[in-house]
């Protein structure tokens, strides 16, 4: 039997260990920060995708698929875009024997390639609003340490453009963002966060101000969900995305990205909901939400053909269903199935089999407990089995969430002070005063991350905060215009 390292110890060997155990990448592949994505996390993540793609779709936004070339002339349109990205492009510099005369940026972010477009294809405000977005990977050669899942060269995610014809509509869509954080990564993932404007010196190269979902991995130690940015017309000047107004006069867009990195997403969930035997999935995300083990099968051959009449009606009825059914014995199997985080398992053996009924035990709580199987394959069954089988798996997923929302509660202190903000700042998010989160506090939040190996996540922008009077910024001593909060990033 693998040996997993108790996340209670040690969360990052944890997590090491599990992408090993559960099978969800395999990170021998010979180029630094690739990764093999294998089916247990793939299933998911696809799975993933659709929600959010459905939730967009609902919003208006229409599906593209841009190349993953863009050219270098594109690319350098827009001079903030530039320099914030250039340094993480990998280049396409030949093709065959022909060293070509332009080189092609391997996509980091597309704005620069739907935004040539959007010029071509917006030409009045009836056009307005123009929502997209594609489901893609993207290339950034990132140089700091890569973390499988969470930081790496290659990662998959969902990027939106849309364009707007004036800052507020471009503004509510941002809003709309976070909603959709909220609604789809919240509550169908069960991953707490909390939104925030991002300070002015930790802004998307190329928008006026990005909003962002921060979530905690484990010890206070927070990681960035999605974002979502403000371009106002940064981008459809330069690009000439125009439009003719009611008015009739020419002007340019607003427009607006977001990007929720499903990879990262993906890790944030396990480590979210993971405990020591290993990963818990919500039951919406399981690639395998009911494990049925047949006991003693080989004695009573009856069993396992119960089991698949079993299988036979949860599959009937939507439910992702496996039957483990290979030599190994029954606590392996039950150990192995806890370990990859399937959310329901039922065991059957000759006894049950006898009373007409099921042991059910969540992964969650690990109590065994009797479902009749009496009617199954009828209607009564339907109502009965069926249902008790999806109930507990959507109040598995609500014990997930509203322990996780717990967690993160907990974690989130006050401190007014340099000395508190150190004591408590390893294994907490530090809500606390500050000077500005403007240009002026940026020699401040130099000093978090230098003093302290820490950032600041910004301004709330779901609740208003506003320090007391008698605040000060606890590292200048100026007087103290916003709450902010500190925290260090995984
Ligand atoms: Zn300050």
């Amino acid at each position: 039997m693998a040996n997993l390292t108790p996340k209670s110890k040690d969360p990052s060997q944890w997590f090491t260990d599990i992408m090993q155990q559960a099978e969800l990448a395999d990170i021998r592949y010979n180029i630094k920060g690739f990764l093999v994505y294998q089916p247990w996390a793939v299933d998911t993540m696809e799975i993933m995708y659709d929600f959010i793609e459905a939730d967009l779709n609902e919003r208006g936004h229409k599906k593209y698929w841009f190349p993953a070339l863009i050219p270098e002339k594109n690319f350098n349109i827009e001079s903030d875009h530039v320099e914030g990205f250039t340094p993480q492009v990998f280049w396409v510099e030949s093709a065959g024997a022909d060293k070509l005369e332009e080189r092609y940026a391997l996509r980091p972010t597309s704005e620069t390639a739907f935004y040539s477009m959007f010029s071509l294809w917006l030409r009045s405000y009836k056009d307005l609003p123009f929502r997209t977005y594609q489901r893609a990977n993207v290339f950034r050669y990132e140089t700091k340490a890569t973390r499988p899942f969470l930081r790496t060269r290659e990662f998959f995610w969902i990027e939106t453009h849309c364009a707007f014809p004036d800052e507020v509509s471009a503004f509510q869509n941002i809003l709309d963002d976070l909603k959709s954080t909220e609604k789809i990564i919240g509550n169908v993932f069960g991953i707490p966060t909390i939104t925030f404007k991002r300070p002015k010196w930790d802004t998307f190269a190329g928008a006026d101000s990005t909003y962002a979902a921060d979530a905690v991995l484990f010890n206070g130690k927070v990681i960035q969900l999605p974002s979502t940015h403000m371009l106002g017309t940064n981008f459809s000047k330069p690009f000439g995305v125009k439009f003719q107004d009611k008015d009739e006069q020419e002007k340019f867009a607003y427009l607006t990205c977001y990007g929720p990195c499903v990879s990262r997403i993906y890790a944030a969930m396990v480590l979210t909901h993971g405990d020591d035997k290993g990963m818990k999935l919500p039951f919406e995300l399981a690639p395998t939400q009911v494990i049925i083990v047949p006991i003693l099968a080989e004695k009573e051959p009856k069993v396992l053909v119960e089991a698949k009449k079993i299988a036979e009606e949860l599959k009937k009825n939507g439910i992702r269903v496996q039957i483990d059914s290979s030599d190994k014995r029954a606590g392996e199997k039950f150990y192995f199935w806890e370990m990859k985080g399937v959310p329901i398992r039922i065991e059957l053996g000759p006894k049950d089999l006898e009373a007409k009924k099921v042991v059910l035990v969540r992964r969650d709580e690990g109590k065994k407990k009797d479902v009749s199987i009496e009617h199954l394959g009828t209607i009564a069954s339907k109502n009965n089995f069926v249902e008790e089988i999806k109930k507990e798996g959507l109040l598995l997923s609500k014990a997930l969430k509203d322990s996780a929302i717990t967690a993160f509660k907990n974690m989130i202190v006050d401190a007014k002070t340099l000395p508190e903000i150190k004591k408590l700042i390893s294994t907490n998010i530090i809500r606390t005063p500050f000077c500005s989160a403007g240009h002026e506090g940026a020699e401040c939040a130099q000093i978090v991350e230098k003093d302290l190996g820490s950032t600041i996540r910004g301004t709330r922008i779901d609740v208003k905060e506003k320090p007391a009077h008698s605040d000060k910024c606890p590292f200048c001593g100026k007087e103290a215009n916003e709450i902010v909060y500190i925290a260090k990033q995984y």
